[in-house]
């Protein structure tokens, strides 16, 4: 629909929306190259192109006549999206994705339309870039509409801040997915049930609930189940074995997984939770190359998305892997759930998580006044402040000392006795001497407060249970990370903080991303001794698929042959008793 007022979607952080990138048209000579990848069909007036829900729609792309797409509206009603008429084309992010349609499509008048089958769309989108280029656009431009108008995609239905209805909700706008949320508050659940716009009535003891296009309402559905039934998840095809998967979608799997299915490597990405990673968390990278007033994780991750998305990469999403092991040189991954999934190499990309503090309200500060680093970044943040550095190790004794040349006064607090078994003693001695710097052994934070940001810090003695509670608007927890590898144990050699070992120094293959299984990579924060930054892991997992075509020429004559692929894969997972 070309004349469309734009519509603002800001609870989602998304930008504002432009019709005129959601809608534009498809040129004459695209077209006609376009015409060899499809046939053309003959609709009447009023003919369903495409319902609600329904997956893996084809490009449909108006010759002549008209067609139009509409949204649900309530009570039976629909609103007409988008009017599609001579070199428009329907679909949205569905189009790239394997996610039921948002829209309802319907011819307005006899219509003629040129359709694309997916498998046909896939080949076009690998060798006509220009064309590529201004779908997926015009994709995730209609996605950013849709979500401005509320009314399509799934209602949720839970209590306020209820910890199971923001998971829901935080699953849902990770994966850019519409929704409404009825927020029933905690403090106000009336005592009879509660109901979607006074219809269905769901007790509230099954809050949260999920109304999904057709009306079926799902129950304290789990993420896996909501996005099975969305078509999130995209399940890996039993029958395939691919060239390669990626454990992770992080900023390293999602650069893995851009570069290797560019470079023409049949790639699937498994991923725990949803794109992004921790990258994905963080409401603001300023020192990301290319960004000079920052992006958000969340806009970075889905930008990369979609660029995999477009060279073909299937998403595995909300899929633990829990093992994995290599039979007759294919690797066998299992999610949870049981599911296989083979390829001849594997990136593992699982990153790593800070260590955290257990105090209530933590996570609504993170990045907000709780940070895991200590540069020149968030020094500016908190210059001639007071700021707290919590850790005992040389990270937090360095940014300790750092941070004491630029904030008024930092509170050190450690839980153990003293700094003297985890902290190198010429640190030690640059604390004890700085007038700048407060240590508070055997102590530890025990409240966070604040309205926009952390204002308020609370901690405690452990031994005398006195407390302390102080203007603070930064703290630094610095009490290391933990790797996401307990899937690989017994797999893959691991340093004794659990990251993977890989590189020519541990002997492995040549390659410094190589570990000790052959065929299997590791990159990013899940790697022993990387550096852990959005850029690195990026660079990380562009380079590696280098090293995984090196590895696949090598060992193409040991691998079962492309045509007997799908035996090969059955055999494999009958032979590991699935
Ligand atoms: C709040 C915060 C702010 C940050 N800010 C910055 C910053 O400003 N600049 C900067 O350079 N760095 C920043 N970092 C660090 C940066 O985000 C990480 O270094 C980077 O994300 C590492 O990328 P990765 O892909 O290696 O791993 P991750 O980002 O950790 O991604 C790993 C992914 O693997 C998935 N996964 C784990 N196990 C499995 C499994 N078994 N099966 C399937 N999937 C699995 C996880 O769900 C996750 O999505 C920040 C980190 C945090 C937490």
């Amino acid at each position: 629909m070309d004349d469309r007022a734009t519509s603002k979607s800001s609870a989602w952080n998304t930008p504002e929306f432009r019709a005129d990138l959601a809608f534009q048209k498809l040129t004459e000579e695209m077209v006609v190259r376009m015409r060899a990848y499809g046939r053309e069909e003959s609709f009447p007036a009023n003919a369903v192109l495409i319902t609600h829900g329904q997956r893996k729609i084809d490009l449909l792309v108006v010759l002549e006549g008209e067609v139009h797409a509409s949204l649900p509206a309530g009570n039976g009603e629909a609103k007409v999206f988008a009017r599609q008429q001579r070199f428009g084309f329907l679909g949205e992010l569905n189009l790239l994705t394997s996610q039921g349609s948002l829209l309802e499509a319907r011819t307005a008048t006899e219509s003629l339309l040129l359709r694309i089958s997916r498998d046909e769309l896939q080949h076009l989108m690998r060798s006509e870039g220009d064309i590529a280029n201004l779908l997926a656009s015009a994709a995730v431009w209609r996605r950013i509409g849709i979500i401005g108008e509320e009314t399509g995609g799934v209602t949720l239905l839970g209590r306020g801040g209820a910890v199971k209805t923001v998971e829901l909700q935080r699953f849902l706008i990770r994966n850019s997915y519409p929704h409404r949320l009825v927020e029933v508050p905690g403090s106000e659940v009336p005592a009879t049930d509660v109901s979607f716009d006074g219809s269905a009535q769901i007790p509230k003891e099954r809050l949260p609930a999920v109304t999904v296009c057709d009306g079926r309402t799902l129950y304290q559905p789990t993420i896996a189940e909501l996005a099975d039934e969305l078509g999130i998840t995209e399940l890996p095809d039993p029958g395939r074995i691919y060239d390669v998967a990626v454990v992770g979608a992080g900023p390293a799997g999602l650069a893995a997984a851009v570069y290797a299915a560019s470079e023409g490597l049949c790639t699937i990405v498994i991923e725990g939770i949803a794109p992004g990673g921790q990258a994905g968390t963080s409401s603001r990278i300023e020192n990301y190359l290319g960004f000079p007033t920052g992006i958000s994780g969340q806009r970075l991750a889905s930008r990369a998305h979609l660029q995999a998305l477009k060279f073909g990469v299937q998403f595995a999403i909300s899929r633990q892997v829990v093992t994995a092991e290599q039979v007759a040189g294919i690797h066998k991954l299992t999610l949870a759930g049981g599911i296989p999934v083979c390829s001849r190499a594997v990136v593992v990309a699982s990153g790593a998580q800070y260590r955290k503090l257990s105090v209530e309200n933590y996570t609504e500060y993170e990045n907000r006044g709780i940070y895991y680093a200590a540069t020149s970044m968030e020094g500016l943040l908190c210059r001639d402040n007071e700021v707290i550095v919590v850790g005992g190790g040389n990270s937090a004794g360095q940014a300790a000392v750092f941070l004491s040349g630029i904030a008024k006064h930092v509170h050190y607090i450690i839980r153990g006795k003293s700094l003297a078994t985890t902290m190198s003693q010429y640190l030690i001695s640059r604390i004890e001497s700085s007038s700048h710097i407060t240590l508070y052994t055997g102590s530890e934070i025990v409240g966070v407060e604040g309205d926009k940001g952390l204002e308020w810090v609370t901690w405690a003695n452990r031994r005398t249970g006195e407390t302390t509670r102080m203007r603070i608007g930064s703290v630094f927890v610095m009490i290391g990370a933990e790797p996401n590898s307990g899937w690989l144990y017994g797999t893959v050699k691991l340093d004794r903080k659990g990251f993977v070992l890989t590189g020519v120094s541990e002997g492995f293959n040549g390659t410094p991303y190589a570990t000790s299984v052959p065929g299997m990579f590791a990159v990013g924060d899940v790697r022993s001794a990387s550096v852990k930054r959005v850029a690195s892991a990026v660079g990380e997992g562009s380079v590696v698929i280098s090293d995984v075509h090196r590895y696949l020429a090598d060992h193409r004559n040991a691998f079962p042959a492309e045509s007997n692929s799908t035996l090969a894969a059955l055999r494999l997972a009958n032979a590991a008793g699935l």
